[in-house]
């Protein structure tokens, strides 16, 4: 059974190793990427804030030596589904099973001027290039959404909480302010613990909080919010806008921009072609720990089905998000989302502990899909 895992992501890695590791030499797995390495979300914060170098947290593909697992850099072109082939600018490839593991793509041009007068922070590129921009910043910064959904919702309030943090640090708070805007009404809807924790963290430190608002464009100095009004800044850190790659749009498999799948077992409409990550549609916040979670159930299924045993895995829905809370403190949200019922997350921490937990989860996940040991901050 040939199985093709479109992107080497969180939930591509997850698959392709738990394969391996369980089947072995007979897993029969093409795991393809454009990209040349792997690097954590919270990763890219750790570089924009200078706390460590760039070098230090891409995880290169070439050091992947999963048996039964054959990794494949190209650009992926086509997606039939019905067939199950897969064009690339190397060449087709055909399979008995395919995942969809490709993400979501970010378009800081969709939103007018922003390219032109403001950074985003959500992309490799983006992130590793704002540490200078930040290293010798003071003044007015905004950290804003353009758009939903967005990745790692969480994310925006630790940019701020980091920033204020070195702004703090390098004693420049007196010529200095942060401002949040966001579409969410309270940081973290799913915990209301979480959502009160931030909003008093913020109101502590000063950090301007703009709920139920998006930045539409922006100008030179100035960003234009849906709401109306506007709001000046020296420095704009936004999340841009978020769509599936365009091959999965054309390829058929999406439905109002995201894949469609069913919630419990990641199939998607198309015999043997399932989904799993932020290019899903499957209802939790796209964050690696949800497609991590999403993998393991299609990797069940696809081992039971290898061994001739029939699955019961089913996915719940559960994930644990680490929040960086600044001054090295951490807090984790662990929140669960059912089919039909409101979504709930308890609040753990923060604390120094959950910080080193953080590391372990890192740390842990790069010894299972590279085979080295590695930890986030060096
Ligand atoms: C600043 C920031 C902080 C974050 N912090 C956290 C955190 O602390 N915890 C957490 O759980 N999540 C966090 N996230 C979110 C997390 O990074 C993503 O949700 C997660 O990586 C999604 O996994 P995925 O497998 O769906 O997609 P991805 O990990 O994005 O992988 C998709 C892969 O597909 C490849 N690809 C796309 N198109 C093509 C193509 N046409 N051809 C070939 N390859 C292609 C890409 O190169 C990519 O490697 C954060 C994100 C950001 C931006």
């Amino acid at each position: 059974m040939r199985v093709l895992i479109l992107g080497a992501g969180f939930g591509g890695l997850e698959l392709a190793s738990t394969l391996s590791t369980e089947l072995g030499p007979d897993a029969d797995v093409v795991l393809i990427d454009q990209a040349d390495g792997f690097v954590f979300g919270f990763s890219k914060l750790d570089v924009m804030f200078g706390r460590v170098p760039a070098d230090h947290v891409r995880h290169a593909y070439a050091d992947l030596a999963h048996p039964g697992v054959r990794f494949v850099q190209t650009t992926i072109r086509s997606i039939d589904p019905i067939t199950k082939r897969v064009g690339t600018d190397d060449g087709d490839f055909d399979a008995d099973v395919l995942v969809v593991a490709l993400g979501a793509d970010l378009h800081p041009d969709a939103t007018p001027g922003l390219v032109e007068h403001g950074h985003e922070f959500y992309t490799v590129a983006g992130a590793f290039a704002l540490r200078e921009a930040l290293a010798d910043f003071s003044g007015r910064a905004v950290i804003a959404v353009t758009s939903t959904p967005f990745k790692c919702p969480p994310a925006p309030s630790e940019t701020a909480l980091l920033l204020h943090d070195q702004l703090r640090r390098r004693g420049l708070l007196d010529v200095s302010s942060v401002s949040l805007v966001m579409p969410l009404g309270v940081p973290i809807p799913p915990s209301p613990d979480a959502s009160t924790a931030l909003l008093a963290e913020f109101e502590a430190r000063g950090i301007a909080w703009y709920p139920g608002t998006l930045v539409r464009s922006v100008e030179a100095g100035r960003a234009l919010l849906s709401d109306g009004t506007d709001l000046p800044f020296d420095l704009l850190l936004a999340v841009p806008v978020h769509r599936a790659p365009t091959v999965v749009v054309e390829s058929g498999l999406t439905v109002d921009g995201w894949i469609p799948v069913d919630s419990l077992t990641l199939r998607t409409r198309f015999e043997n072609v399932y989904a799993v990550g932020d290019v899903t549609s499957v209802g939790t916040p796209k964050a690696g720990a949800f497609a991590e979670g999403q993998a393991a159930v299609v990797a069940a299924q696809l081992i039971a089905h290898a061994r001739g045993e029939v699955s019961t895995a089913a996915y719940e829905g559960r994930g644990i998000c680490y929040l960086e809370f600044g001054e090295d403190q951490v807090a984790t949200v662990e929140v669960t989302f059912m089919s039909g019922q409101a979504p709930s997350g308890a609040l753990v921490g923060p604390s120094r502990e959950l910080a080193e937990a953080k590391t372990r989860f890192g740390a842990e996940r790069i010894e299972r899909w590279f085979g080295r040991e590695w930890t986030p901050l060096g």
